[in-house]
């Protein structure tokens, strides 16, 4: 729009200034020309009353003769008959002037005044044949307009006769008169053609006045005829140019009236594509905001939040059993149950708060006014008691549950994109937890599926191609000091995250059915490079999950077979989950590996149930104290005495106590006092690859390559 305004009032302004130029202009031309009309007019007159001077004089000019008759002096007598000139004389053949009527003037001033006309008549004598048949005294006629001091004289001579005879030579009596115009004169003749103000003036026109240039009898100007001239200009500039202003004003109030007008239609326009957007962004089926609309409240509430301070929660929701409702009841069915599940939790909000749906069974809540993640927690408890509760669709009563993912701001940011992918990241963990629950974002969950996809793609691939390897941590005697097993652990080194460890595959390789291959796969290896450190134990741990398959003793015999290691030097590391399940079928295939003359360690004691009974029942040869209690050992005395009591429970049973994750003297000395077995801890040693395994135990000499591996 803004666009167009500038060009627009450019060319509206570049237009009004050619029409003032224009106005201007043709005004200045028409004063002009009526100057110059009022001129010709003026030359016109004076002309005619030349003329009519000139014959009136050749009229009378036969009345001189006397004067030729009665030479010597002018007559009194013709005195008055010739009122209008100023005065009239006769230049006889002889030259002398001889004063016809009243002079006004001495003779040499007549003289001087009168000689140009005397000269020209003279002239005319010698050039125009005044013998031929039929020319008159007027033909040969001279009249001028001649500036005399300050006024403006008419005068014209002639041939007072032609005798016939007359030769060319001049020598005739002439006839001159003048007469003086009076302001009276000038005024009648400037009257009768509409000039304004002439008079006789000695310098050039000034001002408004203009004027004609007007000779003295020499011929050279020495006054000028001015006058105040007609300016029809002026006229029209006075019409014109008040005209012009309002016309302008008009299209200047027009423009700006029409670019309102487009503004006003643009915001018109803006204003209804708003409320389309509005109604755009409602989710058809329940009313509510649909993701785009969320998203915008999410975005002003955030923008709120980071000018005034406190919290809000973004959370997602997904009904568990939604699909199954619509293919047993059908869609409309389906439909039915989400507007009821909106309408519930719309109960459950504030006005402040945001519900909605992002379409099939997924919903959103922004949460607002959240001081603490308690908050929070509390509405995602109302929300799963609410929807929890049977719905009515159809008239009959069905059952659904939802997952809630949580992110907070700003705990967790207050980016937009960022928190609803941090909820989504939430509720995806709900979920895979096993429905039914809410659960706040944390950092590791990211990385659980960023995991979870790495393993997906790639693990299966690993463990068939032999694409895993395995380090040993080894297990030391109470002082320290001798190697009596090694503890495989497996490792994996992926081409895009590098070496990856363990705790951070195994649960996803469990859930995803890849644990029973990767044991296998461990078990073999570990039992093929225990045949490189004869009489050490080696010890390889082996999830419930795989334990609890039914070929596991199966494949242990296979594996042993295959590769000849010595059943007793193998320990099988199990976790107290492996029991606790299915404890009749655990402790059957206990007993057959026991038979197989294979020993069982009980791992990671006392973060479960670590309760008595299972130790007596089932065949463990060892228990491993989890490193967990020392880490805190020093910190609580309570670790310490549990310790104390694990290792004289151990004894006391008859069990091999191994602690785990010793890492200071202190701790080692603490143990061998308490009487514990066996010591396994980065104090010690960390997992290392077979070759360096191989150096510390002095089957291959120390390199740098080795230690460095
Ligand atoms: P775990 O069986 O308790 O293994 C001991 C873990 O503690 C190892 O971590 C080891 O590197 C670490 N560790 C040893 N000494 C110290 C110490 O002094 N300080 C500290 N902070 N840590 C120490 P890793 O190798 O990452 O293994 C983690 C867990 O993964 C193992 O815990 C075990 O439960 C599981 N795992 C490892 N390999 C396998 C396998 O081949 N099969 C199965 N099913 N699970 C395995
Ligand atoms: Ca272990
Ligand atoms: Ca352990």
């Amino acid at each position: 729009m803004s666009r167009l305004v500038w060009p627009t009032a450019t060319l509206l302004i570049l237009t009004l200034g050619i029409v003032f130029a224009t106005v201007l202009w043709t005004s200045d031309t028409a004063n002009e020309n009526a100057g110059n009309r009022q001129r010709v007019q003026l030359m016109a007159a004076l002309e005619q009353t030349l003329e009519d001077f000139e014959g009136r004089l050749a009229a009378i000019s036969p009345d001189f003769a006397p004067a030729i008759a009665a030479p010597g002096g002018a007559a009194p007598s013709r005195r008055g008959r010739f009122p209008e000139f100023s005065g009239a004389y006769l230049l006889e053949a002889t030259g002398e002037l001889v004063p016809v009527a009243e002079p006004e003037a001495s003779a040499e001033k007549a003289t001087f005044l009168l000689d140009p006309l005397i000269q020209a008549v003279r002239r005319n004598l010698e050039t125009i044949d005044a013998s031929a048949p039929g020319v008159r005294p007027r033909d040969l006629a001279v009249s001028r307009l001649i500036v005399d001091g300050s006024s403006l004289v008419a005068a014209a001579a002639l041939p007072a006769a032609l005798d016939g005879t007359a030769k060319p030579s001049g020598r005739l009596p002439i006839a001159v008169a003048y007469r003086r115009l009076s302001p009276g004169d000038l005024t009648k003749i400037a009257e009768l053609h509409g000039i304004d103000g002439l008079m006789l003036e000695t310098g050039a026109p000034s001002g408004e006045r203009i004027g004609l240039a007007m000779r003295d009898a020499r011929g050279n100007t020495t006054a000028y005829l001015t006058w105040r001239p007609e300016r029809p200009g002026d006229l029209m500039r006075e019409r014109l140019v008040p005209l012009t202003l309002f016309g302008s004003l008009v299209a200047l109030a027009l423009f700006a009236f029409v670019i309102g007008y487009i503004r006003w239609i643009a915001r018109d326009l803006a204003r209804s594509e708003e409320h389309a957007q509005r109604l755009l962004g409602r989710d058809p089926l329940s009313g509510l905001p649909n993701r785009l609309l969320f998203s915008e409240r999410l975005d002003q509430e955030l923008a709120r939040l980071s000018r005034t301070g406190g919290g809000l929660a973004v959370m997602f929701l997904d009904l568990d059993r939604f699909k199954d409702v619509n293919d047993t009841y059908g869609h409309q069915a389906g439909d039915e149950l989400i507007k009821k599940v909106a309408h519930r939790l719309e109960d459950l909000l504030r006005a402040t708060d945001t519900l909605a749906r992002f379409g099939g069974d997924e919903f959103a809540i922004i949460q607002t006014n959240v001081r603490t993640s308690h908050d929070a927690e509390a509405l995602a408890r109302r929300v799963l008691d609410s929807l929890t509760q049977p719905f009515e669709i159809l008239g009959t009563p069905v059952t659904v549950g939802v997952s809630v993912g949580i992110a907070l701001a700003p705990e967790n940011g207050l980016k937009r994109e960022e928190l609803m992918r941090l909820a989504d990241t939430a509720l995806y963990q709900a979920k895979s937890e096993g429905r039914n629950r809410y659960r706040f974002f944390a950092s590791q969950m990211d990385e659980t599926i960023r995991m979870r996809k790495t393993v997906e793609d790639d693990l299966r691939q690993a463990i068939e191609q032999d694409g895993l390897c395995l380090h040993y941590q080894p297990i030391y005697s109470a002082d320290g000091k001798t190697i009596v097993g090694l503890e495989a652990l497996v490792r994996w080194p992926h081409h895009k995250q590098g070496l990856i460890n363990p705790a951070r595959f195994i649960s996803i390789a469990e859930e995803r059915g890849l644990v029973i291959p990767l044991g296998e796969w461990v078990l073999r290896r570990a039992c093929q490079d225990g045949l490189r450190w004869p009489g050490l134990r080696i010890a390889v741990n082996v999830s419930p999950i795989q334990f609890r398959h039914r070929d596991f003793v199966t494949s242990v015999m296979r594996v042993l077979k295959e590769t000849g290691f010595e059943p007793n030097r193998l320990e099988i590391e199990l976790t107290e989950g492996v029991v606790v399940e299915d404890a009749d079928a655990a402790e059957a295939a206990m007993m057959e590996l026991r038979a197989l003359g294979v020993n069982l360690a009980l791992d990671d004691f006392g973060t479960g149930y670590s309760s008595l009974i299972y130790l007596r029942r089932f065949a463990f040869d060892k228990i491993k104290i989890d490193r967990s209690f020392l880490e805190s050992m020093e910190a609580t005395g309570e670790s310490a005495i549990l310790v104390h009591s694990i290792v004289h429970l151990g004894r006391a049973l008859g069990l091999t106590v191994t602690a785990e994750g010793v890492e200071t003297k202190e701790q080692h000395r603490f143990l061998q006092a308490l009487g514990c077995h066996q010591l396994q801890g980065y104090l010690f040693s960390k997992p290392l690859p077979p070759d360096e395994i191989d150096v510390l135990l002095g089957l291959a000499p120390r390199t740098e390559g080795a230690s460095a591996a």
